[in-house]
This record gives C-alpha cells, sequence and structure tokens, in this order.
C-alpha cells in the first residue's frame, strides 16, 4: 500500500526572478524543477527613472517571495538591454530612456538578502532553452526572437555569448537585403530587423498604403493585421509576408553557419504570424542552408517554452552563479 501514498511536493530551493521590458515587470518564485510557484507584474514605467523601478521590484520580489512560500537562494534578473552581465550597468538601453550606466543589483541584493545576478533577456531566453525547452542538454544553441524587434541568445560550448561589454547578440542588424527599404531604428541597411521585424512588416505596411498600393490595410495597420490580411489574401499583404520569411530564412542559414548549434530555437510574436507558414519558413531555411544539413535537415524549432522563457532563464542564471559560477557553464 505504500507505493499509494503520495508525497507532498517538496521544494528544496527555489529562485527569485524578474524580467524587465519596456512595458512591464514581471516577478516569479521558480523551483529547481523550472515551475513558477507564484508571479505578480506591474508597469516599468521606465521614464520614471531607474531608482524608482528598483524600489517598486524590490516590493514586487518581496511580495512574490511571500506567496512562494519556500526559501529563496539567489536572485536572477533578465532585462532588455544592452547591459553589462558583470554587474548589471544599462548600456543605451533604446528601450529604457535614461537608465544608462546605472544598475539595479547593488540596491535589489540590499533589499532581498539575497545575490542578485543580471542577464540580457534573449541571452537568458537561450539559456531556459538549454534546461527547460525542446533543446533540453543542448551545449550549443542560438534562441532567435522575432518580434517588434529582431535578438538572439547564443549558448556556445555550453557558455553565455555575451560579447566584451554586454552587446553579443545583435542578430538584428545582421544585413540580408542592402538594397530593400529598411526600417531599422539604428539605421543599418536592409538588415534582418530592418526587413523582418514586426516593426518593418507595419512600417512598410503603412508605407506601400500611402504610396497608393491596392489594399484593404488601413493606415495604422500592425503586423498582426498584415498577417491576417495575407491570411484573408489581401495581395499586399501576402507579399509582405513572403518577403518576410525570405529574409528571415536568410538570416536564420547565416547562424546556422557561424554558429553550427545543436538547436536554432524561434520564439516572438512574428513566429506566432507565421505559425501557418512554418513548413514555408523550414524548407526555404533548408534551401540556403549549407549542404551539411541536407540530409540531417535544419535543427529549427519553435519554442514551446512562451512568455515564461526569460524568467526560467533568470532562474537557470540564478542557479548556476549561486553555485560559484558566473560565467555561465553549464557544468554543475
Ligand atoms: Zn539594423
Amino acid at each position: 500500500m505504500r507505493e499509494n501514498v503520495r508525497m507532498p511536493a517538496v521544494h528544496p530551493a527555489a529562485y527569485l526572478t524578474a524580467d524587465i521590458g519596456a512595458t512591464s515587470m514581471r516577478a516569479a518564485v521558480v523551483a529547481t524543477d523550472g515551475r513558477l510557484l507564484a508571479r505578480r507584474q506591474v508597469p516599468t514605467e521606465a521614464a520614471r527613472g531607474i531608482e524608482d523601478a528598483t524600489g517598486r521590484l524590490a516590493t514586487l520580489l518581496a511580495a512574490v517571495r511571500w506567496e512562494g512560500g519556500v526559501p529563496v537562494v539567489a536572485t536572477g534578473i533578465s532585462t532588455a538591454g544592452p547591459v553589462d552581465p558583470s554587474d548589471g550597468t544599462y548600456r543605451h538601453p533604446p528601450n529604457l530612456p535614461g537608465w544608462h550606466g546605472h544598475s539595479m543589483a547593488a540596491d535589489l541584493s540590499i533589499a532581498l538578502g539575497t545575490p542578485v545576478y543580471v542577464g540580457h533577456d534573449a541571452t537568458l531566453a537561450a539559456l531556459a532553452e538549454t534546461r527547460y525547452g525542446a533543446a533540453r542538454g543542448a551545449r550549443d544553441l542560438v534562441y532567435l526572437t522575432v518580434s517588434t524587434g529582431i535578438g538572439a541568445g547564443i549558448i556556445a560550448g555550453g557558455r553565455m555569448v555575451t560579447g566584451a561589454s554586454g552587446g553579443a547578440g545583435e542578430a538584428g542588424h545582421l544585413i540580408v537585403a542592402p538594397d530593400v527599404r529598411s526600417w531599422c531604428g539604428a539605421g543599418c541597411p536592409g538588415c534582418l530587423e530592418g526587413v523582418a521585424s514586426g516593426a518593418a512588416l507595419a512600417g512598410e505596411a503603412r508605407q506601400r498604403s500611402a504610396e497608393g498600393a491596392r489594399t484593404a490595410l488601413g493606415p495604422d495597420a500592425d503586423a498582426v493585421e498584415v498577417f491576417r490580411a495575407a491570411e484573408q489574401g489581401d495581395a499586399l499583404a501576402g507579399e509582405l509576408v513572403e518577403a518576410c520569411i525570405q529574409h528571415l530564412a536568410a538570416g536564420i542559414a547565416g547562424l546556422l553557419a557561424v554558429f553550427d548549434p545543436e538547436a536554432l530555437i524561434l520564439g516572438g510574436g512574428v513566429m506566432d504570424g507565421l505559425a501557418g507558414r512554418w513548413d514555408d519558413l523550414l524548407a526555404t531555411v533548408q534551401r540556403h542552408a549549407l549542404p551539411r544539413y541536407a540530409e540531417s535537415g535544419v535543427p529549427v524549432q519553435r519554442t514551446v517554452l512562451g512568455d515564461d522563457a526569460s524568467l526560467l532563464g533568470a532562474a537557470a542564471l540564478a542557479a548556476q552563479s549561486s553555485q560559484g559560477d558566473a560565467t555561465g557553464t553549464l557544468d554543475p
């Protein structure tokens, strides 16, 4: 009869985590098996300054910690960047205006009484994929988020690739179509973000509509409406989605060639919009990819972690950093 007795869930340790984005700050307690035990969120309101945001985030973290009801051993913070992972100092973050040169890490550590580790959101999403995602255990993995903007997180040889100043992974600025009108805020010609992001789809739809293209898309169309119109047979929207697939495939094939990853994981809102075109995207990547993928097929997958990827990545960062190695190795 003993085998029928269900043991209560035991969480020997858990991690306090946060995800700081342009619009919201989320906090959660994450158990070592990746389950979220408590979660809350508040608006970021970045314009009120980093000091104000630090105070509100500390309050939010304290609240989820109490709700989680288990001891936490360390805190991991995933944030929009660029950010220096060694001390959490922001480096001209475009979506967190005024935060340049400042870090939350020391103040949060004092407020919470735990060590605090900071990482870039795309890098930590990649880390989460190696721990909790479809490519669990992978030591070489690229995570590409295709959303309003485009960015990558890179794990190579089991280590997070963060660059000399925390700026690695800006795969959105790979030049894939220099002759195509670009909507990149950084001004590069025909970069992946400039021609295949959600912002690029929306910008191009509005511009072409203003230039007199025949379309059902209104002057304020966003990327979601472009995908919807394409499914309903709108010629302009169809053309834009087709170009998006071609450009994305070029960028993905380039990343495969450079990093030879076990898996390249795709996430972000544009990937949701392209869900019905997944086979076309995969076939186009395969056509552009090196001959080494002819037999195996390209190792490209959609994320299964959804919105929680960066919180799980923050937990993975806290776990491995508090075990004595802050450089990102996945070895225990
Ligand atoms: Zn660019």
